[in-house]
């Protein structure tokens, strides 16, 4: 069931000066995101990210287009229903934006106290909150007495307390070390898979979405350039400011400066074997170079595993006599993709 839609959406921006130019900063965006999915949308600092994230919760509107929750036109919402809207979607940001006067209850409270919920019902609600993210110990504790990944987690505990359908993330974890970062990814899956949350992330780091997203949008110069399941865009990326994200995290096919580093140092064939959900057995290509006397060494690429679904590059150099080493690649290639790298130049 289709949760968040965007139809045809621009937002631009008025010149800053006189003669400045408009800025455009989502441009024909057309996004839809499920109910119950973890949807990572990834670009470059000024893709347009932040901007359908505010786009979604309503505090920006677009110049062109529709965003609709729950099929419902938020568009066009008086004062009144965009506040119920609000109180529907959670957000948690890169610095935290706790209140340093507050402390960790006090934080997580807070929202409950605008809407004017009953006492005993806050402290319930806070109590429970605190438990879910680890942090009854901490209750009475201001956020300076925090570490980077407390401080987020008191965040997500606040952007759950008024009970929200939705959890807009804006660079969550860009500012934590690579572990803090991988805990706090954990309870963000806990919120979509213990809670029911539609979570939404933005983030520049292709590692947040391979660990985080069902499905992952890519957005560049206020644009969708691809989106799908994240298996499917990070095993195949099509687009280049895909490719340069995936390269990011995954040892891709050699090119450029390493091909050469690789050429230089084997200088026999180098062949690339794409390996893709178990399309291909890997022992069977050894086998065809091992029946014809072919060594080969593993000189680069790697072996990802996504959900539980395997691909990845591995090359290979080889070596020996060179029509043993022909035969070999011509029986290789009949049960599997190889490409010979020179090929590729
Ligand atoms: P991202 O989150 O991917 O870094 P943003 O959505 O923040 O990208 O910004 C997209 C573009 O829109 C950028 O060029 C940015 O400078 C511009 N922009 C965003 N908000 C405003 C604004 N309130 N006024 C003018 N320009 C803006």
């Amino acid at each position: 069931m289709t949760l968040i839609r965007l139809a045809g959406v621009t937002k631009s921006y008025p010149p800053s000066s006189k003669d400045g130019e408009e800025v455009v900063a989502v441009s024909d965006v057309d996004l839809t995101i499920d109910a119950g999915e973890i949807c990572g949308i990834i670009g470059y600092s000024g893709a347009g990210k932040s901007t359908v994230l505010r786009l979604i919760n309503a505090l920006e509107t677009p110049t062109a287009g529709t965003v609709e929750i729950d099929g419902r036109d938020i568009t066009k919402l008086p004062e009144r229903a965009l506040r119920t809207l609000r109180g529907d979607i959670g957000m948690i940001f890169q610095q935290f934006n706790l209140f340093e006067s507050r402390t960790v209850a006090g934080n997580i409270a807070y929202p409950l106290e605008i809407a004017k919920r009953p006492r005993a019902e806050i402290t319930a609600r806070v109590a429970e909150l605190l438990e879910f993210v680890g942090l009854s110990a901490k209750a009475k504790n201001y956020p300076e007495q925090l570490s980077g990944g407390q401080k987020q987690r008191v965040g997500i505990a606040r952007a759950l307390a008024t009970s929200p359908r939705i959890l807009l993330a804006d660079e969550a974890t860009s500012a934590l070390d690579p572990e803090t970062t991988q805990e706090v990814l954990s309870l963000l899956r806990r919120v979509n898979e213990e809670l029911g949350i539609t979570v939404v992330v933005i983030t520049h780091e292709m590692d947040v979405i391979r660990t985080l997203a069902h499905r992952v949008v890519v957005m560049e110069h206020g644009r969708i350039i691809e989106a799908g399941p994240v298996f499917d865009i990070l095993s195949a990326p099509t687009e280049p400011a895909t490719r340069r994200f995936v390269a990011s995290i995954i040892e891709d096919v050699p090119e450029g400066p390493q091909l050469a580093a690789l050429r230089e140092r084997h200088p026999g064939r180098l062949v690339t074997l794409t390996i893709r959900d178990g399309e291909i057995t890997q022992a069977d290509v050894f086998a065809a170079f091992a029946a014809h006397g072919v060594r080969f060494e593993l000189v680069h690429g790697g072996i990802n595993d996504i959900g539980g679904r395997v691909f990845g590059h591995l090359t290979l150099a080889l070596s020996g006599d060179p029509d043993a080493v022909q035969h070999a690649i011509d029986a290789a290639s009949r049960v599997t993709q190889l490409t010979e790298e020179d090929a590729r130049g």
